[in-house]
């Protein structure tokens, strides 16, 4: 993937002056469903309309699409509103037919980017197609996997590509439905700046009323653009209700999300702002300084306690340091999980290091 920005000359070349936004209804439920949604998607900021017309569902027994008949729907959605088309691929079958009905964009589902195989299936049927593809996020947090995806499609010189960070599914039980984990979606646009990068709220949130806090949160780190859940009666959605909004609500997010730049020329700011730096970067060597002396002791510990032959770890101890941390972080604006997880590095690295001494 050495000439990535490549791989943004589709979105770069529309011009726009908003986010790329893509917006339909998770299914295709009937003609008429698509059809009413798309004409209240008309004249919006809308660039493309979705539907998923094969649906993966992770259970059996729930609806799984209306099949290849609701490509004939999409291809009515251009026809009378001008809108684009987007639809999920998930094999050769689905490739080909998606490309006979001249579907615009075509997306891989997060449960098929964990599987090479379908992904090297789809990539092979699409050879060369100059149709927008976006790999989704794998249902589990893995950065190459993902990236892996990307790389088998432009391998198979596919140039018109993108993300679509969908979250990740995890055992904990959270707000979301699949966190977010935004740390993996910068790494991802840290290692491939031209690679567009497009968030999927709905998926993340499985719940509309956390629609907006999320694609804000994206449009501040940069995202090219959002893919939201569209419905005209989203509680009779017949798959992912509960996160679907109305053409209404979504064109009044669209409305109230604040578009950042990426940069700003003027003099004042750009001072205030290498100073704010300077800063940061002074601060940032003392952590490390610290972090480093901090080690030195933990090392003197690890030879104490191995004259005696004590044990690296002593919970009592451990579990006093975490509790006064987080209280006196508390007290200094930082969050008890940013002080837990700090904390459990730090601690984490100290028992590699008095492990290494007691060994030795
Ligand atoms: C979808 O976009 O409707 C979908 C099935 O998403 P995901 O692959 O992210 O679960
Ligand atoms: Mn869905």
């Amino acid at each position: 993937m050495e000439n990535s920005k490549q791989m943004r000359k589709w979105l770069d070349d529309m011009n726009l002056s908003h986010p790329l936004v893509i917006a339909g209804p998770c299914s295709a439920e009937t003609e008429e469903q698509v059809l009413k949604i798309a004409h209240e998607l008309k004249d919006t900021d809308v660039n493309y309309f979705r539907s998923g017309i094969w649906k993966p569902r992770t259970r059996p027994g729930n609806f799984e699409g209306v099949g290849a008949i609701g490509l004939k729907w999409l291809q009515k959605v251009k026809e009378e509103t001008g809108l684009k088309t987007a639809t999920e691929v998930a094999n050769k079958a689905h490739v080909d037919l998606a490309l006979e009905h001249d579907i615009d964009l075509l997306w891989i589902g997060a449960r098929s980017t964990v599987s090479p195989f379908i992904v090297q299936e789809i990539a092979d049927a699409l050879k060369g197609t100059d149709k927008i593809v976006l790999v989704k996020n794998p249902v589990n947090p893995d950065l190459s996997l993902w990236l892996g995806a990307v790389e088998r499609l432009y391998s198979a010189d596919i140039k018109n590509l993108g993300v679509i960070h969908r979250g990740f599914s995890t055992y904990e039980k959270t707000k979301y439905r699949n966190i977010p984990e935004w740390q993996l979606a910068i790494e991802l646009q840290t290692k491939f700046p031209d690679l567009p990068i497009i968030n999927d709220p709905s998926h993340i949130t499985g719940n509309r009323d956390m629609i907006f806090d999320v694609s804000q949160t994206a449009l501040d780190l940069n995202f090219d653009g959002l893919i939201i859940e569209t419905h005209y009666d989203p509680d009779n959605a017949w798959s992912d209700a509960a996160q679907q909004v109305t053409p209404k609500t979504l064109i009044q997010i669209m409305k109230d999300l604040r578009i950042r730049k990426e940069t700003d020329e003027e003099a004042e700011y750009n001072n205030n702002l290498s100073n704010l730096r300077a800063q940061i970067d002074i601060l940032d060597n003392q952590l490390v300084d610290l972090l480093g002396k901090r080690m030195k002791v933990s090392d003197g510990i690890g030879a104490l306690k191995k004259q005696k032959n004590v044990a690296v770890l002593q919970s009592n101890r451990w579990n006093a340091i975490l509790g006064n941390m987080i209280l006196e972080g508390e007290q200094r604006g930082l969050s008890e999980e940013f002080v837990l997880k700090m904390f459990k590095a730090i601690h984490q690295e100290s028992i590699n290091h008095q492990e290494k001494i007691i060994n030795s």
